[in-house]
């Protein structure tokens, strides 16, 4: 039944010991990728790059941001040539950042550009395909003779690079495989895997092996699980080479900062990834920042405290399956992850206070209204509740508060684990045990497990707090304990954009392996109120004040729903994916992304992509179920799902063409 570590070995060193995975080092321009050097921080340009002018002042904002690379798109034979420009101007300026080519469809491009760049990224997807949503029926024979016109389009290219020392990174994009890889492994990180070692292995027959690796998604779970999958293949075939992180299409704000995050974060986690691209539909200066935040948690990751090895792993790396545990009052068993809201540290007066998390008192009707994003548990500490609690919210005291209550039954007691293993005054309906590692021993073990009250709350010390929640997760199966399992984070002195990536990486990484049957932030002082923000005369972004007008609990409920959708485990509201944007895109898409969102962000569930172009935008859209794409200027061609339904439309009226093919399909509701 369980796997043996020999298995999940293949994708990190180590569950409990963080290490980095050692890949080799690549050399892209002066500055070295792999190996033993620090996580890079990259991201690309979103400028025309014919419009040389602009494309360097915003390289120079992405490098004083901390961008370590630039990646600028190159479309066709212009462009490539163009980077030349570029380069020049930058070197004239006393910027010696290594530049990438980004290339899809145009290997002539790519051609021209790897004599002039320091490294190119080709899309295996794309590359010497062009995509027509067809399955094919392959023998091994056509196998064969399509992979021998792949390498006959792209042997020139890797000759180039040899020749020119230029680096190339293979970036598969899970909304981009080729019809034949669909056809033989079908939309699975498998085939995303496939699709970069076809491209690895002619580069290997030519002895060329400045490569750099990614394997990119929408949705973090499958962007995690491909990676893994690399790890573990490369082994097989004596292959290490460093791998370029990132969430594609990742849309923008507090939800854009949030699945990258979940994604990225997963996996540096467990020592996995080289360098970072966070990919937000915001201008790429402000990308670098996020990454550099996501980074940089891992510098003194080593001097965490030991964790107790595992020699086995009960759950499988590579697929989703959540933990089997009973289920207590909505909580566990197939019940979505619930979430906590903690008012322990803020006096409830009235019923307003509530509506900060959702929970709206109508005092004519004397009811509660709730939206999709209001929590389930409401954590007191030792504070009263001065008025009936609404319904579908349940309360949790401290158990010495609790047991001070006239009516014990309007709310659950939360136990130490010595009163737990003491306590004499247990409820017949929920208890909740405060834990951490350090409780697993046989006599809190042997109680819990027949203790059909106790829902578990699992808590951290540790600098590698994840891994050690993991391991707590791995001991309960190991002891077959079914209760569920609540999981709990302190963190203390954040800005903003911390408590977004750092809750995001900590509770996406159990949740992604089917852990944690709630979540819970318990966070200690106020934020720190401060974002970047671009200086007015030199335009470099700087940190600066900023005046936070929301209350932490609103904040924070609003980001623990954020990470829940972000892992793909509770849906509670409408899921954009918007694409960052670059050289090609053909309207502004901040702006434009923005106008759908106020129109459509109630659609609780309803994927919608927002792309700049119809080069690349409909083959990355993944598994929205509708499109709106760039597909001239000032022209907008919708989709549901792959099928085109209004073609060339003005842009002016895309928005409500739009919402029409939404209520065609019966999946619109009127806002509240
Ligand atoms: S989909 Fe967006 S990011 Fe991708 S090529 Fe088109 S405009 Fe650029």
């Amino acid at each position: 039944m369980f796997d043996t570590i020999n298995n999940y070995k293949k994708y990190c060193n180590s569950l409990t010991k963080y290490s980095r995975y050692k890949t080799r080092e690549v050399l892209i321009g002066d500055i070295p990728l792999g190996g033993d050097n620090p996580i890079r921080i990259q991201s690309m340009t979103t400028t025309d790059t014919m419009d040389t002018k602009a494309t360097v002042e915003q390289t120079i904002r992405m490098v004083e941001a901390g961008c370590e690379y630039v990646r600028i798109t190159a479309p066709s034979k212009l462009e490539a040539q163009n980077l030349e420009n570029i380069k020049n101007e930058l070197r004239g300026k006393g910027y010696k950042v290594p530049l990438i080519a980004d290339i899809h469809f145009t290997p002539n491009a790519a051609e021209i550009a790897a004599r002039i760049v320091d490294k190119v990224r080709i899309n295996p997807g794309n590359y010497a395909d062009r995509k027509k949503f067809q399955t094919i029926e392959y023998t091994s024979e056509s196998y064969e003779s399509e992979l021998k016109r792949i390498r006959e389009k792209f042997t020139p290219l890797v000759k180039i690079c040899k020749e020119y020392g230029t680096a190339m990174r293979i970036g598969t994009n899970h909304g981009s495989l080729s019809d034949r890889i669909m056809s033989r492994y079908g939309d699975t990180p498998l085939g995303m895997v496939e699709s970069a070692l076809e491209f690895v292995r002619i580069c290997e027959d030519l002895k060329y092996y400045d490569i750099v690796l990614s394997m990119k998604s929408s949705n973090p779970q499958v962007m995690v699980q491909a990676y893994r999958l690399l790890i573990q293949k490369m082994e097989e075939e004596g292959m290490n080479y460093p791998l370029h992180l990132g969430v594609t299409e990742a849309g923008g704000g507090e939800d854009g900062r949030i699945k990258s995050a979940v994604g990225i974060g997963c996996l540096l986690e467990d020592g996995i990834g080289d360098t970072v691209r966070v990919s937000l539909t915001e201008d790429p200066e402000y990308e670098a920042p996020i990454a550099i935040y996501l980074a940089d948690r891992y510098k003194n990751r080593e001097k965490h405290s030991s964790i107790e090895p595992a020699d086995e792993i009960p759950f499988n790396p590579f697929e989703y399956q959540r933990r089997h545990t009973f289920e207590l009052s909505g909580i566990g068993g197939h019940n979505v992850p619930r979430v906590v809201a903690d008012y322990s540290k803020r006096i409830i007066q009235n019923p307003a206070d509530l509506s900060d998390i959702g929970y709206f008192y109508n005092e004519a009707t004397d009811k509660w209204n709730m939206n999709d994003s209001a929590p389930d548990i409401l954590y007191l500490g030792k504070n009263d509740l001065p008025f009936a609690i609404p319904n579908g919210l349940q309360a949790l005291y401290d158990y010495d508060y609790w047991l001070t209550l006239k009516n014990k039954e309007n709310g659950n007691p939360l136990y130490s684990i010595d009163d737990y293993l003491t306590v004499k005054v247990a409820t017949a309906g929920l208890n909740f045990i405060s834990i951490n590692i350090h409780c697993l021993k046989d006599e809190f073990l042997k109680k819990v497990e027949h203790d059909r009250t106790a829902i578990l709350v699992l808590e951290t010390d540790n600098l590698h707090g994840m891994a050690e929640q993991r391991r707590v997760f791995i001991k309960l199966i190991e002891n077959k304990i079914k209760n569920p399992v609540i999981i709990k984070r302190r963190y203390d002195n954040l800005n903003l954009d911390q408590l977004r990536l750092f809750p995001a990486t900590d509770f996406g990484s159990l949740l992604i392996d089917g852990f944690g049957d709630g979540v819970w932030i318990d966070y200690k002082n106020n934020l720190i109120d401060e974002e970047f923000n671009p200086n007015p005369e030199t335009n470099v972004l700087v940190k600066r004040f900023v005046n936070i007008k929301e209350s932490t609990e609103k904040i924070i409920n609003r980001i623990l729903f954020g990470i829940l959708q972000a892992a793909r485990v509770r849906i509670s509201k409408t899921e954009y994916i918007a694409c960052p944007s670059c050289g090609r895109t053909l309207f502004d898409l901040q702006i434009t992304t923005n106008m759908i969102r106020k129109r459509t962000e109630h659609l609780k569930g309803v994927k919608i992509a927002i792309m700049g172009c119809i080069v690349n935008g409909p083959g990355e859209m993944a598994d929205a179920d509708y499109g709106y794409v760039g597909s001239g200027v000032g022209k907008i061609t919708l989709y549901r799902g792959k099928d085109i339904v209004r073609r060339n439309i003005p842009s002016v009226k895309a928005v409500d063409s739009l919402i029409d093919i939404i209520k065609e399909d019966n999946n619109w509701a009127e806002p509240n």
